[in-house]
């Protein structure tokens, strides 16, 4: 089944004032996605947050299901949580670490997770042990296979990282995980949305993710999964009235399902939302999304390869949807900002968000520009002529 593009774009406000290549940053969301939003927003205002909550009680119950049918997951292994950083420190500060626990991560790790890293080998004298990369610039699973030892207490990577096309090989590294019997936790945010994910063929016992990159949802909204099976046993860092009861006196229970690591207070509108959001990709379906946007991407790609003075820096064997290149003897924040003066929306990655990626690759930083549905090939042109024109 392909996707009715005409219709997708109709049914995205954006499509009418920008030229938005910032996916990966923010993506537009869909008409119905705002109006999700901005309807129980309305509702709070006209009668009162807590009973616009009882209202749309079985919107909100909804968001599991929707995301759980989205990454192949259980409704009850699912938190909503209001960004991928929280989600992720979440799961990742609720590990207890010991002096000589390793963790490994990968080259192209995402900047927020490297410094909590950095902290938790500071303060508990675990050790941070990076796998290299393969010749195609993903993670070496020779090598991973090769470290995972008795001291590997997580491997932890992002999927597709904010700073190119590169998607990682999240099903060998599963393999690997399991084998070992070692904690696998998956940074998905900028994959779930993007391309096909599935908690099971990938094997990762969490997950996080954000709302407003390639799922279309809204600012402030993300969610946690929590593989059942692997981590119940896990007591979140963090425990308020909804993650746990107050039993007696001196004693409290914990929820046991991964609402444990949600709080009580929530963008109640944004989990909506999200809701609607997740809902549409699940109608879409992942299998055309994906396929559409590495068309777009491919496309992309090539039509930049013959402009003067690009080169791709894109990663990996297998490429997606967020495109990544240099431009010789040209300023990128200066080039976005004169893109940007034109209703192009394209991006700067800077080594503040992979450093150890972009310095052994001896870039500064990035141009980024991160395709989705609603993009199509008359704008493709319309891009590269303006970037040809603003690069002279
Ligand atoms: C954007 C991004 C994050 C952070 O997501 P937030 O929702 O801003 O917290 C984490 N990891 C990767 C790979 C990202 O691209």
């Amino acid at each position: 089944m392909s996707l009715d593009l005409a219709r997708l774009r109709a049914e995205t406000p954006g499509c009418a004032h920008v030229l938005h290549l910032n996916a990966a940053g923010s993506a537009l969301p869909s008409k119905r996605t705002l109006d999700a939003t901005l309807d129980h927003l309305r509702c709070e205002a006209e009668i009162g947050g807590y009973e616009a909550a009882a209202k749309a009680h079985d919107d909100l119950e909804g968001f599991y299901p929707s995301i759980a049918r989205l990454i192949g997951a259980a409704p009850d292994e699912i938190a909503f949580v209001e960004n991928a950083t929280r989600a992720w420190d979440l799961a990742f500060y609720s590990l207890d670490f010991e002096p000589g626990d390793r963790i490994l991560t990968c080259v192209s790790e995402y900047s927020s997770n490297y410094i909590s890293y950095l902290q938790v080998a500071k303060k508990t004298g675990a050790e941070i042990v990076v796998v290299p990369d393969d010749n195609y610039g993903q993670i070496d699973l020779g090598a991973l296979e090769r470290m995972v030892d008795r001291r590997t207490r997580l491997v932890s990577v992002s999927h597709v990282p904010t700073q190119g096309g590169l998607v990682q090989p999240a099903e060998a590294i599963g393999r690997i995980t399991k084998q070992a019997g070692v904690l696998y936790l998956l940074d998905a945010c900028q994959s779930v949305g993007q391309l096909p994910v599935d908690v099971d063929r990938i094997g990762c016992d969490f997950l996080s993710m954000t709302g407003r990159k390639y799922l279309r949802g809204p600012r402030g909204t993300g969610f946690l999964y929590a593989r059942r099976a692997t981590t119940a046993h896990i007591e979140p860092i963090f425990l308020d009235n909804h993650a746990a009861k107050w039993t007696d006196d001196n004693a409290y229970t914990v929820r046991d399902d991964a609402r444990r690591f949600e709080n009580w207070e929530r963008y109640f509108a944004g989990v909506i939302g999200l809701k609607v959001a997740a809902d549409q990709a699940n109608e879409l379906g992942m299998e055309p999304i994906w396929a559409r946007l590495r068309a777009l991407a491919d496309d992309l790609r090539g039509r930049l390869a013959t402009v003067k003075g690009v080169t791709l820096t894109d990663l990996g064997e297998v490429k997606g949807a967020i495109v990544t290149f240099a431009v010789a003897g040209v300023d990128h924040v200066d080039l976005r900002a004169r893109l940007r003066a034109q209703a192009i929306n394209v991006s700067v990655s800077t080594q503040f968000s992979s450093r150890l990626d972009l310095k052994g690759r001896g870039l500064v930083n990035v141009m980024r520009a991160s395709v989705h549905v609603y993009n199509t090939e008359e704008e493709l042109d319309h891009f590269v002529a303006a970037l040809e024109q603003a690069i002279g």
